[in-house]
């Protein structure tokens, strides 16, 4: 029988990295400027030090000034914020990303509303949720982002579909259901207390689910050629091995869908493509530059 269409999310990426690069060399040509993008890592959390090694590898292979800047994990809160506003005031800086999770003691919330929003290059500031809730330019976060991009590149026009985003967490679920939302699509938002998920998925034309619960959609609720983008990264054993899997039953679902993202290699290299891609944005901003399309 027939199998999805596989969504190539490590090679889109590759290939948005390229046109950043691209765009990189032409804002150094034109105006004689260098996006530079800061990024903050408080503490040693083993995956948050992975994630912040790669962020700043492809900040250098596009091209841009990367800036890391590396507290210790019993730094103060007040520290942390002496070193945003540092970084607002810097005209070296367009684009500024606090690593998730913070230290206990300190308020994510009030370190991330203190990034100038311009330069908030993850999108988590909530002036750039309401810019995005109320349809103005605003900086996206770059998760959605990433899936977006996905879903045009697949669907062209996402005008009148059906949607399901599952998961409702600020930084991926109700931004990507505010993106779906303004390419016209009919969205719902499922969640912890959903009464019938199933009965959701099977509607749904574009699934896209980001709930952090291995496998959970099995393959036989998908609609026959739906979309489907699995944001899920969850760490489980198999036959004694340690496997990566999404929120998708990736073998079932792939009978069923029309396309689909695997995990690892699909929304995963999207991510930190996307950032820099922000970083970009932040930068032609900044300089009055015109925009990538
Ligand atoms: P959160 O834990 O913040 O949010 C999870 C959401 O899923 C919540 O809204 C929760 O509902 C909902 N949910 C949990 N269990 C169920 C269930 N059984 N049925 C329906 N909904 C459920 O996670 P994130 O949004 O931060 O991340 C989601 C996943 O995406 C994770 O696996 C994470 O690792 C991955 N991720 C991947 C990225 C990438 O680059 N590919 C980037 C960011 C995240 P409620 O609101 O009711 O609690």
């Amino acid at each position: 029988s027939a199998r999805a269409d596989i969504i190539d999310g490590k090679a889109f990426a590759a290939t948005l990295r390229q046109k950043v690069a691209a765009q990189v060399a032409r804002l150094k040509a034109e105006y004689g400027i260098v996006p530079g993008l800061a990024v903050v890592l408080v503490g040693e959390d083993p995956a948050s030090t992975v994630y912040v090694r790669n962020k700043e590898r492809m900040t250098a292979e596009v091209g841009m000034n990367g800036h890391a800047f590396r507290l210790p994990a019993h730094a103060s809160e007040a520290e942390l914020l002496d070193l945003v506003r540092q970084l607002n005031a810097d005209s070296a800086i367009h684009g500024i990303l606090v690593q998730l999770p913070l230290p206990a003691h300190m308020d994510a919330r009030k370190v991330i509303n203190t990034i100038n929003p311009e330069k908030d290059v993850d999108g988590f500031h909530v002036v750039n949720a309401g810019l995005l809730a109320t349809g103005q330019e605003a900086m996206v976060p770059c998760t959605p982002l990433g899936c977006l991009m996905l879903l045009r590149d697949r669907l062209g026009s996402l005008a009148g579909y059906k949607a399901l985003v599952v998961g409702a967490s600020n930084i991926v679920g109700k931004p990507m259901a505010q993106l779906l939302l303004a390419e016209k699509c009919t969205v719902s938002i499922a969640h912890s207390r959903t009464r019938d998920l199933e009965a959701e998925v099977r509607q749904a034309e574009i699934l896209v689910v980001a709930a952090g619960r291995a496998e959970l959609i099995p393959g036989d609720w998908i609609k026959p050629g739906a979309v489907v983008i699995d944001v899920g990264i969850n760490r489980i054993e198999r036959d004694g091995k340690p496997v990566l899997v999404g929120d998708v039953a990736f073998e079932q679902a792939v009978r069923v869908a029309g396309a689909i993202t695997p995990v690892p290699g699909g929304v995963g290299p999207m991510t930190i493509a996307c950032l820099l891609a922000n970083a970009l944005t932040a930068c032609c901003r900044a300089v009055g530059a015109s925009e990538p399309a």
